[in-house]
C-alpha cells in the first residue's frame, strides 16, 4: 500500500497517518515533521528552511523531493508508505512520478475551512515525538504531556492566526490543484473529515478496503 494524504493544514492528515501506520504496518512519512526535526536539531538544512515554515510558505520543491527520495529508500518502506504532506505542489507530484516514487491512491480528507481554523488553533504537538493532539477534540490524558513519550506538548510555531491564514491561502493556490492531478489518474478518494477522530478513521479504512476489494 502506497498512499499520499491530501487535505488542508489541520484536516487531520498526521492523526490519520498514525492510524494507517498501525493498521497497515508501513511507515508514515511526514515532510513537515522531518523539517521540524531538522530545525530543532539546528542542522544546515534546518537553518535553511526555517524562514519558510515561520512564514507559512512552502519549502522549495527540490529540498523536499530530496528528503522523500532518500527516506523511501529505507528498508521499512519496502512494503509501502504513507506520505503525509507530500507532494504539496504539482511540480513535486510530477517529479515523484519521474523518480518512480508512486502512489496507489491519493486520499483526501475534506474539512470545512471554519473547522480548520479552530482545529489549528487548538492543536498541540509533542516537542519530542511529534504526536498531535487537540485541546478539546483529541486531548492527551494528562494536560500538556504526550501520552506516547511523556514529553511536553506545545503549540506549533506556525499554528498562530496570521500564519494559519497564510497557510490556508498557500494550500488553496498550490496544493488543492493536486486533487485534479490525482483524479485524472483515477487515484483520488475523498473522505469527509468527521468531528471525532475515530469516525474519520473508520471512513478512511472503509474507503481503502473498498479499493482493495
Ligand atoms: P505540515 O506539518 O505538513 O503542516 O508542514 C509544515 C510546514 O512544512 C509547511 O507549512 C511547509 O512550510 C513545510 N512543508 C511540509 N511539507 C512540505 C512539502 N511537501 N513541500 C513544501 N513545504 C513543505
Amino acid at each position: 500500500m502506497k498512499l499520499t494524504l491530501l487535505g488542508a493544514p489541520g484536516a487531520g492528515k498526521g492523526t490519520q497517518a498514525a492510524e494507517l501506520e498501525k493498521e497497515y504496518n508501513i511507515p508514515a512519512i511526514s515532510t513537515g515533521q522531518i523539517i521540524r526535526e531538522a530545525i530543532a536539531a539546528k542542522t544546515a538544512l534546518g537553518n535553511e528552511v526555517k524562514t519558510y515554515i515561520d512564514r507559512g510558505e512552502l519549502v522549495p520543491d527540490d529540498i523536499v523531493v530530496e528528503m522523500v527520495k532518500e527516506r523511501v529508500k529505507d528498508d521499512d518502506c519496502k512494503f509501502g508508505y504513507i506520505l503525509d504532506g507530500f507532494p504539496r505542489t504539482i511540480s513535486q507530484a510530477e517529479t515523484m512520478e519521474k523518480l518512480l516514487i508512486l502512489v496507489d491512491c491519493a486520499l483526501e480528507i475534506d474539512v470545512d475551512e471554519d473547522i480548520i481554523v479552530d482545529r489549528l488553533s487548538g492543536r498541540r504537538v509533542c516537542s519530542s515525538c511529534g504526536a498531535t493532539y487537540h485541546i478539546t477534540g483529541n486531548p492527551s490524558k494528562k494536560e500538556g504531556v504526550c501520552d506516547k513519550c511523556g514529553s511536553t506538548l506545545k503549540v506549533r510555531d506556525d499554528d498562530v492566526p496570521d500564519v494559519i491564514r497564510h497557510r490556508l491561502k498557500v494550500y488553496s493556490e498550490q496544493t488543492k490543484p493536486l486533487k485534479d492531478f490525482y483524479d485524472a489518474r483515477g487515484k483520488l478518494i475523498t473522505v469527509k473529515g468527521q468531528d471525532k477522530v475515530e469516525d474519520t478513521t473508520r471512513a478512511i479504512m472503509k474507503a481503502l478496503k473498498d479499493i482493495e476489494a
